[in-house]
C-alpha cells in the first residue's frame, strides 16, 4: 500500500525503476528468524532470488547465511560480508574455475548434484591439498504442486542426485580422501503454497538419513531447501506464515540431538517487500481489446513471460477512481509474450499515470536484462527520499 507521499515522489522520478520497502523487508526476516530458532533451525538466504546489495545486507546483518546458485553469487556472498562457514553452494553444473574459488574460501559446504561433480570436487580439494564439505542433494521425487517451470525435485528434473544412484555414491564419498561428507539436501521447487508438499518431503529426508547412517555414514545437516511461497493476489498481507511453514517440519522430520537442520528461503524473505514503479507510455483501444503500453517490459520484470507468473497491477494515479475498463497491461520490448496481465480491471488509464506491479521483491530485478538495449534498471527505498 502506498501513501499520497510515496506517489508523489514517484511521480518526479524517472520509470522505471524498483522501490524497495527495507522495513518490511527487516519485519519479513525478524518474523522468519524467530519462528526458526524457536526450534533451533538454520536459515540461509537464497541469493538468487534477489541480489540488490541494500537487500542483501539487511539479510546478512541479521545472520543468515547464504545459500549459492553460482561462483559469481559465492562471490558476492563473501565479498559482502557473509561469514565463509555460512555459504553454501548448489548448483547442477559448477565449472572448475567456480569449485576452486569456493574451494579457496573455505565455504561451509558444496551442495552436490551429480556423481561426476563429487569426483571432480575430490579431485580439485586433492590439488589444493584441502577437504570439500560436502551434502548430496537428492532428487526425491516429490511434487511441490506448483508451476512446472519451477519443480525441481521430480524423477524428470535435472536437479540433485536420483535415489538408484545413492550406493553409487556412497561409495565414491567412502573411496574419496578429499571428501568430507556433513549431510543431505533437498530443494524442490518454489512458489510452494500447499504446505501439505513439505510432510511428503519430511518423509523422504528421514528415509534418506536413515539410509546414510545404515551405511555407516554420520549425516549431520538435514538442509530441506527453500521454496515456501508468498501470496500475489495479496501484496499488502505481507509476511508468509513462517510459524506454520517451520512447525510441519519440527512435527515430522526425525531429528536426532546432533543433527543440524538447514533451510534456504529465498522469495518468501524477499518476495513481497519491492514493486516495479513504470509509468503509462500510450493507452491503444483497439477493437477486441485494449491496450496499456508501460515503459517497463519483460526485460525489467520476466517472470510473467518466463512462467506466465501473476502479479497485481495498480494505477496510482487513479487510486481513487472506481475500476471500469478491461486492459492487457504490455511492456515495449518487441515480444509478443511482454505482457504483464491480461484483462485486468482498472480505472480508466491514461498516459503518464503511474503504475505498480507489485511483490517484485523476488526472481525481479535479479533477472533484468539488456535484451533490446534496454538501460539498466534503477532501484530506490524509502530512505531514498
Ligand atoms: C532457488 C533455490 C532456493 C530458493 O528458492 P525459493 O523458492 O526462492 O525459496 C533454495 N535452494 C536452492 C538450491 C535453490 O536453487
Amino acid at each position: 500500500m502506498f501513501s499520497d507521499k510515496d506517489i508523489a515522489h514517484f511521480s518526479n522520478l524517472e520509470t522505471p525503476f524498483y522501490y524497495y520497502d527495507l522495513e518490511l523487508l527487516q519485519n519479513t526476516i525478524k518474523t522468519c528468524t524467530n519462528a526458526a530458532n524457536k526450534y533451533e533451525f538454520h536459515v540461509h538466504y537464497a541469493m538468487k532470488a534477489n541480489f540488490n546489495d541494500k537487500v542483501i545486507n539487511e539479510i546478512r546483518q541479521a545472520g543468515l547465511g547464504a545459500d549459492c546458485v553460482s561462483g559469481g553469487e559465492v562471490r558476492k556472498a563473501i565479498e559482502s560480508g557473509f561469514e565463509n562457514h555460512k555459504v553454501v553452494f548448489a548448483g547442477v553444473g559448477k565449472s572448475d574455475k567456480e569449485i576452486n574459488y569456493a574451494l579457496d574460501h573455505n565455504i561451509f559446504c558444496f551442495n552436490v548434484e551429480s556423481l561426476q561433480e563429487l569426483e571432480v570436487i575430490n579431485e580439485l580439494a586433492a590439488q589444493k591439498q584441502k577437504t570439500a564439505k560436502v551434502a548430496i542433494r537428492i532428487n526425491p521425487n516429490v511434487d511441490a504442486h506448483t508451476h512446472a517451470n519451477i519443480t525441481t525435485g521430480l524423477d524428470e528434473n535435472k536437479f540433485g542426485i536420483n535415489s538408484w544412484d545413492m550406493l553409487a555414491c556412497a561409495e565414491i564419498l567412502r573411496k574419496s580422501a578429499n571428501l568430507e561428507f556433513i549431510g543431505i539436501h533437498f530443494h524442490i521447487g518454489s512458489q510452494i503454497t500447499n504446505l501439505d508438499v513439505y510432510k511428503n518431503l519430511c518423509v523422504r529426508v528421514n528415509e534418506f538419513a536413515s539410509w546414510f547412517e545404515d551405511k555407516g555414514f554420520k549425516v549431520g545437516v538435514l538442509n530441506v531447501g527453500g521454496g515456501l511461497g508468498i501470496d500475489y493476489h495479496k501484496p499488502d498481507q505481507q509476511i508468509p506464515d513462517f510459524e506454520a511453514y517451520f512447525k510441519i517440519f519440527n512435527d515430522f522430520l526425525d531429528v536426532k540431538p546432533y543433527q543440524e537442520v538447514h533451510f534456504e528461503l529465498g522469495r518468501a524473505l524477499v518476495g513481497q517487500c519491492a514493486s516495479l514503479i513504470s509509468r503509462v507510455l500510450y493507452v491503444k483501444n483497439g477493437k477486441k481489446k485494449n491496450f496499456v503500453v508501460l515503459d517497463a517490459g519483460m526485460t525489467e520484470l520476466m517472470r510473467p513471460a518466463l512462467y506466465q507468473a501473476y502479479h497485481q497491477i495498480e494505477n496510482l494515479s487513479k487510486k481513487q477512481e472506481p475500476a471500469t475498463v478491461k486492459y492487457d497491461i504490455v511492456g515495449p520490448i518487441c515480444e509478443s509474450t511482454d505482457c504483464f496481465g491480461k484483462e485486468v480491471l482498472l480505472p480508466e488509464t491514461h498516459r503518464n499515470d503511474v503504475f505498480a506491479i507489485r511483490s517484485t521483491g523476488a526472481y525481479g530485478e535479479v533477472m533484468a536484462s539488456h535484451y533490446n538495449l534496454r538501460e539498466d534498471i534503477r532501484s530506490y527505498t524509502a530512505q531514498d527520499f
